[in-house]
């Protein structure tokens, strides 16, 4: 299968911290990330009564061509009806960051892992509906209600969001479901392998490892301790012997 060409844009001011090297770098053996990530500043207000951006409002600052299959905006203003992702025509999907930062920046999960997910999950429902994004007025069923930490978890409660961005996962329910809808199942495989790469910071592992077995790393750094001490007496003693005695 050829690589899907994906194209990502920032729509307006991000007051998040988004590194977007670490977007335009990321190795996947179905999508690429074409071009820059380019700028597109918001040109409207709010229409919403929750200061919400609607659909019709989103819409009319995407850009109506661009390069690649398709497009994802990403942009930290809130959507219609406080999603976090909406579909437009033409292959388009707007993202936001609002809210969703504040809950991965609290589980001390990259901001960046969002869109990560994003891009493999629209990567899949491009090709499971024909090479087409289909737009939010059309009928879907790719996404569960529950959270089971999948690309396809519907999150209607946000805050579990941090399931499916930390080690995500294509659950056996999807799975089977792509494979009837004729996505090959080499790349369903791959992206699985791939998925693991969406983690958290090394620091942040380790803090968590500790949480989950705190008497075996009490265990294992006092034995650490005592292994660094003793090393630490044989070497001077050694050193008395041979070289000061
Ligand atoms: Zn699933």
């Amino acid at each position: 299968m050829s690589k899907i060409k994906i194209k990502l844009i920032i729509l307006g001011q991000l007051p998040v911290d988004l590194d977007k090297t670490k977007l335009s770098n990321w190795k996947s053996d179905v999508f690429e990330i074409v071009g820059q990530i380019d700028n597109y500043s918001i040109i409207n207000n709010a229409d919403g009564l929750s200061w919400e951006f609607s659909d019709e409002n989103i819409v009319e600052q995407l850009p109506d061509t661009f390069e690649g299959d398709f497009l994802i905006a990403m942009t930290h203003v809130p959507l219609e009806d406080s999603y976090y992702a909406r579909r437009f025509t033409n292959n388009r999907v707007c993202m936001t960051f609002y809210e969703m930062a504040d809950i991965l920046n609290n589980n001390n999960i990259p901001i960046e892992n969002l869109v990560y997910r994003l891009l493999y999950s629209y990567t899949l429902i491009y090709k499971r509906h024909g090479n087409n994004i289909p737009s939010r007025d059309e009928i879907t069923t790719f996404t569960h209600d529950e959270s089971r930490g999948c690309l396809f978890d519907m999150n209607g409660i946000k805050s579990d969001v941090v399931y499916s961005t930390n080690k995500p996962t294509v659950c056996d329910s999807c799975v089977q479901r792509l494979t009837t809808e004729r996505v090959p199942l080499n790349t369903i495989f791959k992206i699985q392998e791939e998925l693991k790469a969406i983690k958290k910071g090394l620091y942040y592992r380790l803090a968590d490892l500790i949480k989950k077995y705190p008497v075996w790393t009490l265990i294992l750094s006092t034995i650490s301790a005592f292994m660094i001490g003793t090393l630490g007496s044989l070497v001077a003693s050694i050193i008395w012997e041979k070289l000061l005695k």
